[in-house]
């Protein structure tokens, strides 16, 4: 992310208005038409002083001279647009500092930090799990140099970027071998390709699920090149289904977490351990693709047969398992499969895995990450996690010092009280594990709840937040201590914006 120092004061009202009006093409371009000595009062200015204005020096400097020029090109055309008499200039109107407005906004990163306010832990839409600051750092001392990525220091040959962290997942889930790619969406289009290309693979109707984002179970099946073998009914299926179904031609018994869809009522699934039965029984491998694939047995609402972790899953007797970084594991988004050397192997081997090979900047956060499992440090260092773990009490306490600092800040232009709340794990983890929480409702004196959380989502850094009738309600859990000192000054800044 560029340095952009300290950035000037973003755009006033007045000149956003300027700005909205499309600039005509003629007249501007870089050329200007004739000299003058400088920017002179009640005049349009022309380019080259404009360009040599001590405010905009700083800019040319950051953004290079052609950006510049650009934005002053619109500027300049804008304003003759709106202005009556040609080569004057309208009353009030600070061309730089337009210019500025504009700069400020044209270069601000596309992606960059938002607020999240929701309570929703692993948000996908902002970003899933925030990392660890050891991951993040771990990212930055090998992003910015050369890394022993492929290149195996004891033999001086080319060496295997997976194995960097196969030995800390095999040491934390047991697996006898590791791979990781891009995301879990790959590392289950490369299992099913690696292990059931042309062959049959045997999904539970209750199964064959969307996940958001357009990951469709039976479309990654078909790219795959595998035939689906549907068994059972929606809310049932046992595990003489699976039996009936195999076959000479079947490759794979296949189980799918069902993300954030759930059966309820008069529903059946076979256990892992009846379905690895019915595996062994008829020599075919059976592969669960979990999802969010815990890896701390202790999280809240991990332990139950929907939700069980890695470690305990692959015991069970499963040949192999998928699972996302970014999810329950807190890392950067990956793909791992874990599972039988044999079956790990294949699908290294098989030519798709070059196409969702993982990058370095991933394999560093991910190590990372994953060392605090092994140093038995993630429930509190893992953000995510931790977030998670945030008792009721702390969150009570939290949003008791929030409603006061807001209270303080905003007076009577807009109430903020205390109410009981539901946080989220997100991600299509845990959909049945509602995490109690308190929280902060605003209610503005001048607007509605919708236009103040638009006017959040507008601010420096956006704020995220959800709505409840007619309140903006703020979730302690999601927030970072920078976050939360920050949210009076935010929300007083959205509340002047919806004026
Ligand atoms: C989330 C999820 C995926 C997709 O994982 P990504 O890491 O987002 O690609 C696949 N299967 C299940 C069951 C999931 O929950």
């Amino acid at each position: 992310m560029p340095d952009l120092g300290p950035v000037p004061d973003a755009a006033t009202k007045r000149e956003r208005d300027v700005g909205s009006i499309p600039g005509g093409v003629g007249g501007a371009g870089g050329r200007c038409p004739r000299p003058t000595a400088g920017v002179r009062p009640g005049r349009l200015p022309a380019m080259h002083a404009l360009l040599a204005d001590p405010r905009l020096l700083p800019w040319v400097e950051r953004v290079g001279r052609a950006r510049v020029r650009n934005t002053c090109a619109t500027v300049l055309d804008e304003i003759r647009a709106e202005s009556p008499s040609a080569g004057l200039l309208p009353d009030g109107v600070d061309v730089p500092a337009s210019v500025i407005a504009h700069l400020t906004v044209e270069c601000r990163p596309r992606l960059h930090r938002v607020i999240n306010a929701t309570g929703v832990v692993l948000h996908t839409g902002l970003g899933r799990a925030p990392l660890a600051p050891a991951a993040a750092e771990a990212v930055r001392a090998t992003a910015t140099r050369y890394s022993n990525l492929e290149f195996d220091l004891d033999t001086g040959e080319r060496g295997d970027r997976s194995s960097l962290v196969a030995e800390h997942l095999r040491a934390i889930t047991g697996a006898e071998a590791a791979l990781v790619v891009n995301n879990n969406a790959a590392a289950v289009l490369l299992l099913l390709s690696a292990l059931a290309a042309g062959r049959q693979v045997v999904v539970s109707r209750g199964e064959l699920v969307e996940i958001g984002g357009s990951f469709r179970v039976p479309e990654v099946l078909t790219q795959s090149g595998a035939h689906l073998r549907e068994v059972g009914t929606t809310n049932r299926t046992y595990a003489g289904d699976y039996a009936a179904a195999v076959g000479a031609d079947t490759a794979l018994l296949l189980k799918v977490h069902q993300s954030n869809f759930r059966i309820v009522g008069f529903a059946t699934a076979p256990s892992l351990r009846e379905l690895v039965e019915v595996g062994r029984r008829h020599n075919v491998p059976v592969a669960y693709d979990m999802g969010s694939g815990a890896l701390a047995p202790d999280l809240p609402g991990v332990g139950s047969p929907e939700q069980i972790d890695v470690r305990s899953a692959l015991a069970t007797g499963l040949d192999v398992v998928t699972f996302s970084g970014d999810k329950l594991l807190g890392g950067p988004q990956a793909g791992l499969i874990c599972g039988s050397a044999d079956h790990v192997r294949a699908c290294a081997r098989h030519p798709l895995h070059r196409a969702v090979r993982v990058d370095k900047m991933t394999l560093a956060a991910l190590e990372a990450t994953l060392n605090l499992y092994r140093a038995g440090r993630a429930a509190e260092a893992v953000p995510a996690l931790a977030m998670l773990a945030r008792l009721p009490p702390d969150l009570l306490a939290a949003a008791q010092r929030m409603a006061h600092s807001l209270s303080d800040r905003l007076g009577t232009a807009c109430k903020a009280g205390i109410e009981a709340g539901e946080s989220a794990v997100g991600a299509g983890a845990l959909p049945d594990c509602p995490l109690p929480t308190s929280v902060v409702a605003l209610r503005p004196a001048v607007c509605g709840a919708q236009a103040l959380a638009a006017a959040l989502r507008r601010g420096d850094p956006p704020v995220v937040a959800r709505i409840r009738m007619d309140a903006v309600l703020l979730d302690p859990r999601t927030l970072f201590p920078e976050d939360e000192q920050a949210l009076p000054e935010l929300v007083a800044a959205a509340l002047e914006r919806t004026r």
